[in-house]
């Protein structure tokens, strides 16, 4: 029998559409991915999820969420989705395990952080000098020196949010045009806490005695190689959104993210809903992903009972 409803992801999305599916007497079923639990777990710290006055880990609360969600219902397996079909009133998706059957959907299969990929980066990478967040973990460096890598959109606000905490932010970019808005490079370029290191190919994440970063290693192109002191690395060279076995049936943008029908989660599918990072690219936070955990959860529940 196909179910009431089928959960993607098991991030702040995920989780919260599984609360609210699972309070509804849905029972949902929720299928866990490749990263169960998703970004979070890999915050050692979070300190602006409301209702933590002294923060909360990544971990406990992602926990926490899961917990609840099978305090009312919902019901966890692990699989990885490999292809769908969304179309009929009854979905289908198959699995390396098995194949599932449900009558409305909610994808939250969030996004992954691109990553450099040079020595170093994994082995300080969440919470030893090396994020993908600065809005999570540019707090932990104030009074500090730190870098950015990146050359778009998300390199320039990281860079120019760091302000607010770092001594001093410098901005390291593989070119020397930038891929971001005009309006974000000027304001880049004008902020004296930050210095732009151009041309430069980051080769190395260095770390110190104490087991924390204290340097990158960089190419620059013409000059070879130097160090760039920090006591951060904040990679933020684009995001890759977990939306490729659902590419060919919903609205992708042009960046690989879904697209719901305007102020709504609800896709051109019926019975098929999006919420969390795979479906923004321009709030990302674990709260926004949560809000639209529930909406979509709402919209599926309403969908049901109008079908
Ligand atoms: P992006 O525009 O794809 O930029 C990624 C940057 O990372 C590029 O400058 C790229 O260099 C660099 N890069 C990629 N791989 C690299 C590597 N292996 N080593 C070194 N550098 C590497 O990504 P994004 O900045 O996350 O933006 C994604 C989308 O979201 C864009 O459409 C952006 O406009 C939008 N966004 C908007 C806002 C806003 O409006 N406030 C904020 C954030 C993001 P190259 O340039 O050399 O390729």
């Amino acid at each position: 029998m196909a179910e009431n409803v089928i959960i993607l992801g098991t991030g702040c999305a995920g989780l919260t559409a599984a609360i609210y599916a699972a309070r509804a007497n849905l029972s949902p079923l929720i299928i866990e991915g490749g990263q169960p639990g998703g970004q979070l777990t890999t915050t050692s710290e979070v300190e602006n999820f409301p209702g933590f006055a002294h923060g909360v880990d990544g971990n406990e609360l992602i926990g926490n969420m899961r917990a609840q969600a099978e305090r009312f219902g919902a019901r966890f397996e692990y699989d990885l989705i490999a292809s769908v079909d969304l179309s009929g009133p009854v979905k289908r998706l198959v699995g390396a395990e098995k194949t599932y059957e449900a009558k409305a959907v909610i994808l939250a299969t969030g996004a992954s952080p691109r990553l450099l990929g040079i020595p170093g980066e994994q082995k300080y990478y969440g919470g030893n000098g090396v994020t993908t967040c600065a809005t999570c973990d540019g707090a932990f460096y104030r009074g500090q020196e730190v870098v950015v890598v990146g050359g778009g959109d998300s390199a320039c606000e990281e860079a120019l949010f760091l302000t607010r905490f770092a001594t001093k932010v410098t901005l390291v970019h593989r070119r020397d045009s930038f891929r971001a808005s005009d309006i974000m490079v000027r304001r880049v370029k004008e902020h004296p806490q930050i210095v732009l290191a151009l041309n430069c190919t980051p080769l190395e994440v260095i770390g110190g005695a104490d087991g924390k970063v204290n340097a990158l290693r960089v190419s620059e192109q013409g000059k070879g190689e130097r160090l760039i002191p920090t006591k951060c690395v904040f990679v933020a060279i684009g995001h890759v959104p977990n939306t490729k076995p659902f590419a060919a049936q919903l609205k992708i943008d042009a960046n690989g993210y879904f697209v719901a029908r305007e102020n709504t989660v609800s896709t051109d599918l019926p019975g098929v809903f999006v919420a969390g990072d795979c479906a923004d690219h321009v709030y990302r936070q674990a709260i926004t992903a949560a809000g639209m955990g529930c909406r979509a959860a709402i919209e599926a529940e309403r969908w049901l009972a109008g079908h």
